[in-house]
């Protein structure tokens, strides 16, 4: 049996604040360093966000999607887990707020991440839920299903159109992956479930106020994606800004499109919390730190992930890319370590860049890996095969090893049922893609 090591009073303390991508694997690469690690998060999970957009459109269940941070770091005896919202942080202080409570740190890594922003006009929020969080992916998910059973009882023709049009704002990755999910959730999955509607009408439309879908991809890749959309039906507009959303749908350019079904797939902002550093900050909120990662004048305040903006061959740099809060999460924290056990410094942070993939529906993706850019089947396998192993590795961490043969089992089903089909209306896939995930909750 494990020994449970009580903590060292004297031992530094770390205080991380964001249980995601960048707080983890800081706290990991934190395991073996003689310091008290504290992670607070406002949830008992960390999101697997890249596949999140498969349980809204009920390809893949909640549970494959998180991991509990608990269960990630049980084997990490010099870190314990808070769930609390962090309220603020007083850097002069060295404390760290959750609501009326204070928690002293002699280190703080800031992991808080990105929200969504409605540009102002956060009442949109209402009619148009955005992505980010598992009960996000679940309302959403909700909302679609019931957009069909209503449409399937309706009567009126105008209504079903609207319940039957899905409208995505914002072409970034989130947009067109979960464009091209719902293109194959109703042309393919639940057509031959309903009688009265032919889900196969459904509208899909996507609005993108920039010129062109993924910027954050080479242009060639991303007029590739976009056709591949629109070849599975999707209808695309690139330089169309969003002006209005209400309970009836959107309106783009003066027209108004009626939709039952809006999805705010647009524009990110930092999480309040970086403002409370009284460091300089971008536009977005994003707080501007070193190349070490630390703000100024606090060597022992890092900022991680998305929360971040780091100034590189005089450009801001924060793509908003989980690999990117993974590399400044260890980095930071292997930082510290060195820091508590006198060794040398080894220098700034600079980050590896592994590729950038993009998945739209089945069998398509594209890929970017700098030396090389392909798009098609073979990028859709990679991308793929990249998700099974973060997918592995989050279901590893989550302490059901008691059944060791099912954990193993479950990865193949729950892959074969919403990312690796090979043919996008396989008799097979098409009963389990939807059969298993679409009971909604009232
Ligand atoms: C739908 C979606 C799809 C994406 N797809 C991809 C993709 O395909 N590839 C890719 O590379 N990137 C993708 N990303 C981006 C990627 O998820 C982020 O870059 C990454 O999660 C950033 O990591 P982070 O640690 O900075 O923040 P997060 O992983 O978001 O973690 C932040 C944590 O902080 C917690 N928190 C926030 N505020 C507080 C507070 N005040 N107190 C306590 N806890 C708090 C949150 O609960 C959360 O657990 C996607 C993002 C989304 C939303």
């Amino acid at each position: 049996m494990q020994n449970k090591i009580a903590p060292i009073d004297a031992s530094p303390h770390v205080i991380i604040v964001g249980g995601g991508f960048g707080g983890t694997h800081a706290a990991h690469a934190l395991r073996h360093a003689p310091v008290r690690v504290t992670v607070i998060d406002r949830t008992n999970h960390s999101v697997f966000h890249p596949l999140l957009y498969q349980v809204a459109t009920a390809a893949l269940s909640c549970d494959e999607m998180a991991a509990p941070i608990r269960g990630l770091l049980r084997r990490q005896p010099n870190a314990e887990v808070i769930m609390a919202e962090v309220t603020g942080v007083d850097v002069e202080r060295r404390v760290v707020r959750i609501g009326a409570r204070e928690l002293a740190y002699d280190y703080l890594i800031l992991a808080t991440g990105s929200a969504y922003t409605y540009f102002g006009h956060d009442e949109w929020a209402r009619y148009a839920p955005n992505l980010k969080t598992i009960s996000d992916a679940r309302r959403i998910r909700s909302k679609i299903i019931q957009a069909f059973e209503q449409a399937e009882q309706e009567t009126d023709p105008e209504r079903i159109r609207a319940l039957l049009t899905f409208v995505l704002v914002g072409g970034g990755p989130t947009g067109v992956e979960m464009a091209g999910a719902l293109a194959e959730l109703t042309r393919c999955a639940i057509a031959p479930e309903y009688r009265h509607i032919d889900t196969r009408t459904a509208r899909i439309m996507l609005f993108e106020a920039d010129a062109r879908l993924l910027r954050a991809f080479p242009e060639r890749l991303a007029r590739k994606a976009q056709a591949e959309l629109e070849r599975k039906g999707v209808e695309v507009y690139t330089g169309a800004a969003v002006s209005d959303v209400d309970a009836t749908g959107v309106t783009v350019a003066g027209r108004h499109i009626p939709s039952a079904n809006v999805i705010w797939t647009a524009g990110v902002a930092a999480t309040p919390l970086g403002a409370q550093l009284g460091a300089p900050t971008d536009r977005l909120g994003r707080v501007k730190v070193q190349p070490d990662l630390s703000i100024p004048g606090h060597p022992e305040v890092f900022v991680v992930g998305d929360l971040m903006v780091l100034e590189q061959d005089g450009q801001p740099f924060s793509p908003g890319l989980a690999p990117v809060a993974i590399q400044q999460g260890a980095y930071a924290g292997r930082r510290i370590a060195r820091q508590v056990t006198g060794q040398p410094d080894r220098g700034s942070f600079t980050y590896r860049n592994k590729g950038n993939l993009a998945t739209v529906g089945r069998a398509f993706a594209i890929a970017d890996l700098g030396w090389i850019r392909f798009s098609g089947l073979l990028a859709w396998l990679l991308w793929g095969g990249v998700h099974l192993v973060y997918l592995t590795n989050l279901r590893g961490a989550r302490g059901w090893c008691a059944t060791p043969r099912r954990r193993h089992a479950a990865i193949p089903y729950a892959t074969a049922a919403g990312t690796y089909g090979r043919r996008s209306c396989h008799r097979r896939q098409r009963g389990r893609i939807w059969s298993a995930y679409h009971v909604i909750e009232r």
